[in-house]
């Protein structure tokens, strides 16, 4: 085994394909930066012959700078995901350096870079060349981008409903940003990130920390007692009638704006009441999917039931975010979503709630993106929605168990009830060892990779 480790060292680093790729993605992003900058600028003075394109060029670089920083600051939340989602089914620590888990050498600040610390490295360990798991840089790349379109389309007040109108934007201006619309844009993006955590963590087959478990509630129900604004939309239907502006949405105007307390507090009781039961209740019917063995009576402390508890809490998450009624149309999406990892030869040995979970946040951030537009076709589940809407959506949610797998849980891969959090098979000399000396290295080798510990 040390011959082999001492091969791996003395492997000469040739020019790797994924440094080119790390060069080229960088140039592609700055390109397409200035493609769109001046494509845009271009296209809206063929329309409208009165506005020069140079005016429009910074504007519209004020755009690119924005998702920029969503995105930058999404790669590294993902970079920190990665840890969590590793160190918190083993109740490791969060904190602390990374390090391989065979030479147990730190990784450099530099190696930590999200997405282009990997590539520059190959995807090994800088000192002995161990394979890295590619999975790193795939979650900092896909946590990026869901942060940078959430991020950039609510900046701009482009995607959400009841709270765009107030800025008449034209082609010259820029995005008007207040405390509030800030910390509504932090509430979706912790909603998100917790969102992404649950679903990685189920993915791997783990079920969810109970610390997770309670900075979701701390965060998301708490957040919103804090912050009222963070409901966007009532917990009520009011139909297709189209509520006059300001009229019926705030109630009376938020508490921070010198609104009524009482009031709030019973619209923020409602919207959590009726979030949490249309979690329960929409866990309840995709268990025919995930879990028909649960029993919370019979059988409460079974691993089937777990799964249940589990798939209530990833389904509340954004059903707090976006309210009983929209969170049928993201249960639609991530089941789509389901449906398709279970053909991608990556996630098919995961099992079928695993696929689910991760599909919740990106289907989550595709409601988020397209929020006000879902709101406004009056189709969407949304409180605006016609009762031809509602109705069709949920029944769609209900013919989910129909189409999605529906044996996933004989087969899941991990096993639930694995006390160390996963780590069953697979296992390397090297490993061991470390395991056998160190008191907090758990390693799993995933294909030809190792996760860093
Ligand atoms: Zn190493």
């Amino acid at each position: 085994m040390c011959g082999h480790a001492k091969g791996h060292a003395i492997l000469s680093r040739r020019r790797s394909p994924y440094r080119i790729l790390a060069v080229c993605l960088l140039i592609g992003y700055l390109l397409a930066s200035m493609v769109y900058v001046w494509a845009f600028a271009i296209m809206v003075t063929r329309v409208h012959p009165h506005f020069r394109a140079v005016d429009l060029l910074a504007p519209r670089a004020n755009d690119v700078v924005i998702f920029t920083f969503f995105l930058v600051v999404g790669a590294s939340v993902g970079s920190f995901l990665n840890v969590v989602v590793w160190r918190l089914p083993q109740r490791l620590n969060v904190n602390g350096h990374s390090f391989c888990p065979r030479c147990r050498n730190q990784l450099r600040a530099r190696d930590n870079v999200p997405i282009f610390g990997w590539l520059w490295l190959s995807g090994r360990c800088r000192d002995c060349r161990l394979p890295i798991s590619s999975r790193y840089p795939i979650v900092e790349t896909l946590v990026g981008i869901t942060f940078a379109l959430v991020g950039a389309t609510e900046l701009t007040r482009w995607s959400l409903p009841y709270l765009g109108d107030s800025v008449r934007t034209n082609w010259l201006s820029t995005p008007y940003v207040d405390v509030d619309l800030l910390t509504l844009i932090f509430y979706h993006l912790v909603a998100l990130a917790t969102g992404w955590a649950a679903g990685l963590i189920r993915f791997d087959g783990n079920t969810l920390p109970p610390r997770l478990t309670l900075f979701a509630a701390v965060t998301l129900i708490g957040g919103m007692f804090a912050l009222p604004q963070a409901m966007v939309v009532p917990w009520q239907l009011v139909g297709d009638s189209n509520p006059s502006e300001g009229g019926f949405w705030p109630p009376s105007g938020w508490p921070t704006h010198g609104g009524d307390w009482s009031v709030t507090l019973v619209q923020i009781g409602m919207r959590l009441l009726t979030s949490l039961v249309a979690a329960g209740f929409f866990a309840r019917v995709l268990a025919k999917s995930f879990c028909p063995m649960a029993d919370m009576k019979m059988d409460p402390l079974g691993s089937s039931t777990r799964r249940l508890i589990d798939l209530m809490i990833l389904i509340a998450v954004p059903a707090i975010v976006v309210g009983w009624q929209a969170v049928m149309g993201v249960i639609l999406i991530a089941a789509i979503f389901a449906k398709i990892l279970e053909m991608c030869a990556f996630a098919q040995s995961r099992d079928s709630l695993g696929r689910f979970a991760v599909s919740l946040p990106v289907a989550m951030s595709v409601q988020l993106l397209l929020w006000r537009g879902l709101v406004a076709s009056h189709l969407w589940p949304s409180e605006q929605a016609s009762q031809v809407g509602l109705i069709v959506s949920f029944f769609g949610v209900l013919t989910i168990p129909l189409w999605l797998d529906e044996n996933g849980e004989s087969r899941a891969p991990m096993g639930d009830e694995d006390e160390n959090g996963g780590i069953s098979d697979h296992f390397d000399e090297d490993v061991r060892e470390a395991q056998a000396s160190g008191n907090d290295s758990n390693a799993l080798q995933q294909g030809d990779s190792f996760e860093l510990n």
